[in-house]
C-alpha cells in the first residue's frame, strides 16, 4: 500500500500512471467490498476520466499538486454536485445533491480524485456503521467485528486499500473512534478549521469535518488541501487567502506531553493502557516530558454531549419531513400523515430515539434541568482543557475503551454503544483539535485487532499534534501493518 508522497514520487519517476492507481484502487474494490461493504456508491467513470487528465499533465512534465491523482473515498453525508448523497438513511435514498461542498471544490481544485461514497451510520449516529440502512461495513483485521462508526466506511476504505485517503465527519468521535479501530490514522480539526458547508448536519456546534490516511504525513496533506475560511460557514475562523502547509517536526525534544488521569478509568482494557503507557515511554525517550494532567469534569463529557448532541440533532432533522427532501409516503391521506408516516418509514430508530431524547432535554420545564445545565457544564470542560494545556503541549490518551468489537455486541443497549465514545466526546466539546494513530495490537480469536491513541492540542495548534504522530510513526512501525485479506 502505497503513501501520497510515495504515489507522487511514482508519477515523477514514471514508474506507474495515474490511470494504473486508480484502477488499482477499483480492482481492490472488486475483490473485497463485497464483504467489506465500506462503500455506497462508486464514481467509476468520472474517477477514470479524471485520471486520463492526470496522466496527460504528466506526461507534458506538468509538476503536480501534493493531492493531484490520488484516489481518494468521501463519506456519504458530504455533497457532491448531481450525486446521490444517503447519509446511509432510506430517506435520502434518492437525494441528489444540488451542490457540492466546499471541501469538494477545494479537493477538486487540488486535483484529488474522488473514487465513491462511504458507508456510515444513518446520518452519522452510532458507533460501529450498524444503524447504516444499507447495512453495516466490516473491520478488515476481522470480519466478524465492527469497524467503528459512523465513518466506518472511510476507515474501512483506507485500511483494506481501496482508497489512499478519505473524508469523514466527526461530532463526538466519528472519524477517530473507526480510525482507531481500523489501525489508520484519522484527524478531527479545531472546531472552525475546516468548512462544513456541504456536508449534512447533525449537531452544528460539534459537527467537524476531517482527513483518514495510513500516515500522519499523509493525513496532513489532506487536512492542508482541506482547510481554510469559508463565507458560506460563518464558524469558520479567519485564515489567510493563501494556505501556508503544516510544518512537521519529528523533534519532540523539550515538549511537554500530558497524560490525563482521568482518561485510565475502570472499564478500559488493560491491553489499550498498556499500549498507551508503552507509546508515553517511546515519546519520553525521544526527549519529551511526560506529565500526568487533570481534568476535572471529564467524567460528565459523555452526559453532556448525550444531552447536547441529540438537541442539536432534533433541529437539524426537522428539514426530513417528506415534504422538501427524500422519501416521501405517497399513500399518506393528508399533510399531517405525511408527515408523520415519511418520518417513521424513512428514519431508522436510533435517529428516532435522539429526536426524541433532544426533544425531551429542550422541552419547557426540562430545559433549565438539562440542556442549560449541560451548556454550564460544557464550558467547564472547556476551561479545563484551557488550563491543562497552560502546563502541557498536548495530551495522550486511548481513543477507544476497547479494540473493535463483534456486530451485535452492542445493539440491544443503546448506553452500552454510547460508552464507546467516552474518551473521543471531550474534543467535540472542547472543540479542540484531536488525531487518533495505531500505537499496538490486542490478539484476540487469533485474530490481531488494532489499538488507536489519540493526541489532543490546543485550539488551532494542529501543527503539535501532527508532529507529535509524525514523530512518533517515525520511532514506531505499527502504522505499516496493514490486515491480511
Ligand atoms: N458515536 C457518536 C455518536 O453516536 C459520534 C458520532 C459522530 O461523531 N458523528 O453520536
Amino acid at each position: 500500500m502505497k503513501t501520497i508522497s510515495e504515489i507522487q514520487q511514482g508519477y515523477k519517476d514514471k514508474e506507474f500512471s495515474c490511470t494504473e492507481i486508480v484502477e488499482e484502487s477499483f480492482a481492490t474494490i472488486d475483490v473485497h467490498d463485497d464483504t467489506l461493504h465500506a462503500f455506497l456508491s462508486l464514481h467509476q467513470d468520472t474517477a477514470l476520466e479524471h485520471a486520463k487528465n492526470v496522466d496527460e499533465k504528466i506526461s507534458k512534465g506538468h509538476p503536480l499538486h501534493p493531492m493531484e491523482g490520488i484516489p481518494g473515498a468521501i463519506k456519504d453525508n458530504i455533497l457532491i454536485q448531481g450525486t446521490i448523497t444517503t447519509a446511509g438513511s432510506k430517506i435520502l435514498e434518492n437525494y441528489k445533491a444540488s451542490y457540492s461542498a466546499t471541501v469538494m471544490k477545494k479537493l477538486a481544485e487540488h486535483g484529488a480524485i474522488i473514487i465513491g461514497k462511504t458507508n456510515l451510520d444513518e446520518f452519522a449516529m452510532g458507533s460501529s456503521t450498524e444503524n447504516s440502512a444499507y447495512g453495516p461495513s466490516k473491520n478488515p483485521w476481522d470480519t466478524a467485528r465492527v469497524p467503528g462508526g459512523s465513518s466506518g466506511g472511510s476507515a474501512v476504505a483506507v485500511a483494506s486499500g481501496e482508497a489512499v485517503f478519505a473524508l469523514g465527519t466527526d461530532t463526538g468521535g466519528s472519524i477517530r473512534q473507526p480510525a482507531g479501530l481500523c489501525g489508520v490514522v484519522g484527524l478531527k480539526p479545531t472546531y472552525g478549521q475546516v468548512s462544513r458547508y456541504g456536508a449534512i448536519a447533525m449537531a452544528s456546534s460539534l459537527d467537524q469535518i476531517g482527513s483518514f490516511a495510513r500516515t500522519v504525513q499523509d493525513a496532513t496533506i489532506v487536512y492542508d488541501a482541506i482547510r481554510g475560511s469559508d463565507t458560506y460557514d460563518s464558524t469558520t475562523a479567519h485564515a489567510g487567502p493563501v494556505i501556508e502547509p503544516t510544518k512537521l517536526s519529528h523533534d519532540v525534544k523539550g515538549l511537554r506531553i500530558g497524560i490525563p488521569k482521568e482518561f485510565f478509568i475502570d472499564g478500559l482494557d488493560p491491553r489499550v493502557e498498556k499500549a498507551i503507557r508503552e507509546a508515553s515511554q517511546t515519546l519520553k525517550s525521544a526527549g519529551a516530558t511526560i506529565v500526568e494532567v487533570s481534568l476535572p469534569h471529564a467524567p460528565y463529557a459523555l452526559a453532556v454531549y448525550y444531552i447536547i448532541m441529540p438537541a442539536e440533532v432534533c433541529a437539524n432533522i426537522s428539514r426530513y419531513d417528506g415534504i422538501r427532501y427524500g422519501y416521501r409516503d405517497t399513500s399518506a391521506k393528508d399533510l399531517w400523515n405525511t408527515y408523520l408516516s415519511s418520518r417513521e418509514t424513512g428514519l431508522g430508530a436510533e435517529v428516532r430515539r435522539r429526536i426524541m431524547l433532544g426533544t425531551y432535554v429542550l422541552s419547557s420545564g426540562y430545559a433549565d434541568q438539562y440542556y442549560n445545565q449541560a451548556q454550564l457544564v460544557r464550558s467547564m470542560i472547556r476551561k479545563d482543557y484551557s488550563q491543562a494545556f497552560q502546563d502541557v503541549d498536548c495530551m495522550i490518551a486511548p481513543t477507544s475503551p476497547t479494540p473493535a468489537f463483534k456486530f451485535g455486541e452492542k445493539t440491544d443497549d443503546p448506553l452500552s454503544m454510547y460508552l464507546a465514545d467516552i474518551f473521543t466526546v471531550s474534543a467535540n466539546i472542547a472543540g479542540i483539535p484531536a488525531v487518533s494513530l495505531p500505537c499496538g495490537f490486542a490478539q484476540e480469536d487469533g485474530q490481531q485487532l488494532p489499538i488507536g491513541m489519540q493526541i489532543f492540542g490546543k485550539h488551532f495548534d494542529e501543527q503539535t499534534i501532527l508532529s507529535v504522530g509524525y514523530a512518533y510513526q517515525t520511532l514506531t512501525d505499527w502504522h505499516t501493518r496493514h490486515p491480511d485479506i
